[in-house]
């Protein structure tokens, strides 16, 4: 049974994994010493706010950071139960759109929340404070490693090593776990759509709408997002949906290694492109809001090819690292079962060989995870599809289930126009270009 555990990346998945095998396997196991390694110097503020599903809020309440999220005020986000749908243009209000806790049982006591990322962290890395035999390590960058039937090694960029009985990767969308030890060239794809988005302060922009907390703008080529991410509404996440080009994205990670000068300049770009997204609004405070909003982040969104491996010798991916899909709201809730389900199924089997629980794992949740890329997958590339899209307007009023298509080519993924909705529970992010494909050409918008 392995005693010393390394987990790469101290992200949602990750952070989850270190509470969550923590629990599952202590006292179980003698001497056990769970140590995060995470790249950056300390937790990381970018990425905005996050919006949780009520079933990924229901595995933070089980893991005991949700009591840590409620203690911190302002800082612990604001709970959503419905998204306000308007044209971008017009300014014209299309209805609400409800935030379903999808057909599973057990959430009915949650609702979604949309929080700051950084407070998410903060919130888990205050749980793994109650837990003696867990560490994290900041500043550790992993560079490469190698797995045998005894153990792992794994070298930073620091020069330093590590071993231990079993390793996590946890390293996100671009994981190094992935593409330099367990599928060496399984790089990530971009998708072709990026996010430009801030946080700013709600106190001189009067929010855009008359929605309680979360507004989607929906436009021809692409959407704005605007969700109030504290209880006393005084801060804002504003986010624009749009396609962005490769060489951009280049030019954004180049300035942000460059001066202050350099970084200023490309933050003025990405304003100006959502400037322009949200010109010809006829909400004027969207606008305002807009131009009140300075340190814009560009995120763009990349994929993972599903069906790749998830782990060799003593190494199993979790979370983005193996399976990063079109974002549907529901990536976080993804992560958070599988450090849940691994950790489980770790403990079921103390005692037995590694492979057995790695088996065990993927039995449950490789079936899970492809269909979940293919309904996402599904859903992104029926937006080019005008015709479909008459029927997705009816979607997000009455969450259906719909069966993932078996002919989806998933090696061959081609760039995606913008975001689409969920169908299980609804995403204020995916929804977007699922009225705005059809409202746009049917010239509603
Ligand atoms: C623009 C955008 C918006 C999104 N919005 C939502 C949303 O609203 N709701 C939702 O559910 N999902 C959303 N997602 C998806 C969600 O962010 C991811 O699914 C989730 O963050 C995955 O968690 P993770 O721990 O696997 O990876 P990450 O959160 O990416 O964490 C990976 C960690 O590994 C660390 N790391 C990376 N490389 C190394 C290395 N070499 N050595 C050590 N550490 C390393 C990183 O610093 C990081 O801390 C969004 C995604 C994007 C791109």
């Amino acid at each position: 049974m392995p005693r010393k555990i390394a987990i790469i990346g101290a992200g949602i998945a990750g952070l989850a994994s270190a509470i969550s095998l923590s629990n599952e396997l202590t006292p179980k196991v003698s001497g056990l010493e769970i140590i995060v390694y995470e790249r950056s110097k300390e937790l990381s503020t970018a990425g905005g706010a996050i919006s949780l599903t009520p079933i990924a809020q229901r595995h933070l309440d089980d893991l005991g950071v949700l009591s840590k999220l409620n203690q911190m005020g302002p800082e612990a986000g604001v709970e959503v139960d419905t998204i306000d749908l308007f044209a971008l243009n017009s300014g014209r209000h299309l209805g609400p759109l409800r935030v379903t806790a999808s057909k599973d049982a057990g959430c009915d006591n949650f609702k979604g929340r949309r929080v700051k990322r950084i407070s998410l962290a903060l919130a888990m890395v205050a749980a793994i404070e109650d837990l003696p035999n867990v560490s994290i390590l900041y500043g550790k960058k992993l560079t490469g490693g190698d797995t045998t039937d005894d153990g792992v090694t794994l070298t930073f960029d620091d020069g330093t090593s590590a071993s231990a009985d079993l390793a996590l990767g946890c390293d996100g969308v671009h994981s190094p776990t992935r593409t330099r030890i367990v599928d060496p060239g399984n790089e990530s794809k971009y998708s072709g759509v990026s996010f430009v988005q801030s946080i700013t302060s709600a106190v001189d922009a009067s929010h855009p709408t008359r929605s309680e907390t979360t507004s989607l703008h929906i436009g021809r080529h692409g959407s704005i997002l605007t969700s109030f991410c504290d209880p006393n509404r005084e801060k804002l996440f504003v986010a624009a949906v749009l396609k962005v080009n490769e060489l951009l994205i280049e030019r954004y990670y180049a300035a942000l290694e460059g001066d202050a000068a350099a970084q200023n300049s490309m933050k003025m770009s990405l304003r100006y492109l959502v400037r322009n997204q949200s010109n010809n609004s006829r909400v004027p405070t969207l606008r305002k809001m807009v131009d009140h909003a300075e340190d814009w982040d560009l995120c763009p969104v990349y994929q993972v090819r599903p069906g790749r491996p998830w782990h060799r010798g003593r190494i199993m991916l979790l979370g983005d690292a193996a399976h990063a899909m079109p974002p549907r709201d529901e990536s976080t809730t993804h992560a958070l079962e599988d450090a849940i389900i691994f950790s489980r199924t770790l403990s079921h089997n103390v005692g037995q060989p590694i492979a057995n629980s790695f088996q065990e794992f993927e039995c449950e949740r490789r079936a899970f995870i492809d269909n979940a890329f293919d309904e996402s997958f599904h859903l992104w590339q029926r937006n080019q599809d005008l015709a479909a899209s008459l029927n997705y307007l009816k979607d997000p009023m009455s969450p259906v289930s719909r069966p993932a298509s078996p002919d989806v080519n998933v090696d061959r993924i081609p760039p995606l126009s913008v975001p689409m909705p969920m169908n299980d529970s609804f995403s204020d992010l995916s929804v977007c270009s699922l009225t705005q494909e059809y409202l746009g050409s049917h010239g509603i918008i």
